[in-house]
């Protein structure tokens, strides 16, 4: 069937160029990464607590489902290594600076950095602006002869510095998801030794999407024959449950802090067959032994420290990885520190890769930290050119620094990488991302279709797929029983999300009442470190409590949230900003129709049913622009209209997302050729 008649007929599509410049409608995956061959992926692929009354769900007829669908630099520390609604309601480097070559490294008390070291080499600028995708893709991917110059030490198998470049056939790991047909291997491209350190990684510490995206992108990595290991810190709260075969590998791992050094210990585990380390420090600091992974007034010493530790870990492991990408604030002094410390220590192969997740946060602090990482000389990195903040001039900003000091940065769509460097969303940012806009880009996050696939999906009662999208309506009826909802005709709009300001709360708070107000139900999970936001939803919920149309569930819960998406029809993500999301890709897995606002990677990656001027068969949900109540209903109303009035238009757009690709496959592809062009520089 055809959508609407008015839906515009084929426009020509823009095809986007690079980066700085936004795609008309969010086509270009990866604006500033080259577009080499994807390899084709066939994935194949209680009682409602709280309501103090309500009816209790009687089964009747299934709803009426709708019928027929892109471098830098040195010194040391070598130190002792040592929810019937109608019901209204009261709404209520510069070019990579190079670090000047008269510093010397870091020649600082707890950084032993020899006087002798030689000067750092300065990071060669990518460049990916001056050059065109296809310069990138064109670069010969030679193999580089790895780390020879140093003796190893004595480790523990996993830390043995692996033939860096050579995949290591390990021991079956436990549990690995349904194995997938491999891609066909790309062409010509040598394998990489790429080491990712972050401070979080689904399903073991997962606060955000950060989390997904380092266990997607990993997994891509290695499927395509790299050998990929990842650094996390060993939070006590980590789910346990999913690492297998746990096991000390380096005990005493010293790790300079101020004038002194921390001891710590390395554990390897595998974790759904990712290969990780987990660094454990024994001090009374008790860095990473609080209960939650954020949220403490040292959070930005803790995760220095993490990042001194984790590159302490590769040094002493003889770890020289071709690559090592690192992720957000949390993690950026780590180009800092390779370039700055350990490079001049004779670690000269790696290349660094920062992903910027999302530039509202940036470890914004003191020059004392400098002194806690060994990296001293506060008049050498209170440079505006390096570290220093670009508002506070006395303090050091760790997001500017992996940016300054990163061979190639990505963020997390091509339209955010446009919006942060030139729609002032760069939090403060944006003359630094100018500087080094040759070397910045974006990439649009896949999402890992082992984990989020209605067909294999082991959370949810009933599998379905594209062809046999009736499924999903069982899930819906589960869905119902499980939150205490009426079973009625209704669709269901629902919102998963951190209850964030980013998140459009006052438009969620509106889309909530408007949906019940116009016949749907409405379902919500969510929560916020923040008391007072989590005391204004529970507020809410109360006051919807007697609602058999409305359930909202504040708390984190992964289970729930793939019923969610099984059964919902819609799903409403109206953020002021959105680097990527990851819960609209999710939703179109689903065949759950998204309505979003037209920021950041939604732009790229939801197309409006009857505005967008892409063909017809790629169009899979609803967008607004304006960031206002008028905005939001323009779109919702739209979307609920069409589920009551043109079924067969919904059920053919549940199918468009449903066939939309956003798997890891694309993104792995870009990943790697952003790996290739910077490793040969
Ligand atoms: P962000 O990274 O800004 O939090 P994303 O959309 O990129 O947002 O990723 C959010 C991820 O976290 C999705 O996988 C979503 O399903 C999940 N998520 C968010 N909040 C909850 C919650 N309360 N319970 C379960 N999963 C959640």
């Amino acid at each position: 069937m055809e959508l609407p008649p008015e839906a515009p007929a084929e426009l020509p599509i823009e095809t986007p160029l690079e980066v700085p410049m936004p795609p008309p409608e969010g086509q270009g995956r990866a604006g500033t990464v080259p577009q080499t061959q994807a390899q084709p992926r066939d994935a194949t692929a209680a009682a409602k607590p709280g309501r103090a009354s309500g009816p209790a769900p009687t089964p009747s007829p299934t709803p009426a489902a709708p019928t027929s669908r892109s471098q830098p630099m040195s010194a040391p520390a070598t130190e002792p290594v040592a929810g019937q609604a109608a019901k209204p309601l009261s709404q209520p480097v510069p070019e990579p600076t190079p670090p000047a070559q008269d510093s010397p490294g870091a020649q600082t008390p707890g950084a032993a950095s020899p006087a002798s070291m030689p000067p750092p080499p300065l990071p060669a600028e990518p460049g990916i602006g001056s050059v065109p995708p296809a310069g990138i893709e064109g670069l010969s991917a030679v193999p580089e002869p790895v780390s020879e110059m140093l003796p190893e030490p004595t480790l523990a198998p996993e830390l043995e510095p692996a033939a860096e470049s050579l995949p290591e056939v390990l021991p079956a790991p436990a549990p690995e998801p349904e194995p997938r047909p491999a891609p066909p291997p790309a062409p010509h491209r040598p394998s990489l030794f790429i080491v990712h350190i972050t401070p979080e990684m689904a399903p073991v510490a997962k606060v955000g999407g950060l989390a997904d995206v380092v266990f997607g992108l990993t997994r891509e990595l290695a499927i395509r024959g790299n050998h990929v290991e990842i650094v996390l810190p060993k939070y006590d709260n980590l789910r346990y449950d999913h690492i297998f075969e746990l096991h000390e590998v380096y005990r005493d791992l010293w790790v300079p802090w101020y004038e002194g050094a921390i001891h710590c210990t390395v554990f390897f585990g595998f974790v759904h067959g990712r290969k990780c380390f987990f660094i454990e420090p024994h001090s009374r600091d008790n860095f990473f032994n609080r209960g939650a992974v954020y949220g403490y007034q040292d959070d930005v010493l803790r995760f220095a420290f993490f990042s001194r530790a984790a590159m302490e870990f590769l040094w002493k492991a003889g770890k020289h990885p071709d690559i090592i990408h690192c992720h957000d604030w949390q993690t950026a002094l780590v180009p800092v520190l390779l370039y700055e410390m350990f490079q001049g220590l004779g670690m000269t192969h790696p290349r660094a890769c920062l992903t910027i997740h999302n530039f509202a946060h940036q470890g914004v602090t003191g020059v004392e930290l400098l002194r806690a990482t060994g990296l001293h000389r506060p008049e050498y990195f209170l440079d505006y050119h390096r570290l220093r903040d670009n508002r506070y001039v006395n303090a050091i900003n760790l997001l500017k620094g992996g940016i300054v000091y990163s061979n190639f940065v990505t963020t997390v769509s091509p339209r955010y990488a446009f919006e942060t460097k030139d729609q002032g969303q760069g939090f403060g940012l944006e003359p630094t991302l100018h500087t080094h806009h040759m070397k910045y880009g974006g990439v649009v996050n896949g999402i890992d279709y082992d984990v989020w696939n209605p067909e294999v999906d082991r959370l949810i009662p009933t599998h379905y797929g594209v062809d046999s999208i009736d499924g999903k309506y069982a899930n819906k009826r589960a869905l119902r029983q499980r939150l205490m909802l009426a079973d009625n005709e209704k669709p269901i709009v629902a919102f998963i999300g951190r209850l964030d300001p980013q998140k459009g709360l006052e438009l969620l708070r509106h889309a909530i009442f408007y949906s019940l107000e116009h016949g749907t139900q409405f379902v919500l999970l969510g929560s916020s470190p923040d008391p007072r936001i989590n005391n204004d939803f529970w507020g809410l919920k109360h006051m919807l409590n007697d609602s058999p149309d409305c359930h909202l569930e504040i708390g984190f819960d992964e289970e729930l949230s793939h019923l969610i998406y099984a059964g919902a029809d819609i799903m409403l993500v109206p953020s002021r900003f959105e680097p990527c999301g990851l819960t609209q890709l999710i939703s179109l897995r689903y065949g759950t129709i998204p309505v979003v606002r037209a920021v950041g990677g939604l732009a790229d990656t939801v197309f409006d049913k009857d505005y967008s001027t892409r063909p017809l068969h790629e169009r899979n949900g609803y967008t607004f622009q304006d960031y206002d109540q008028t905005g939001l209903e323009s779109a919702l109303g739209r979307a609920i209209a069409c589920y009551f009035h043109h079924p067969d238009h919904f059920r053919e757009l549940m199918k468009n997302a449903m066939r939309t690709d956003y798997s890891w496959n694309h993104p792995g592809e870009d990943y790697l050729n952003i790996y290739d062009y910077i490793r040969d520089k």
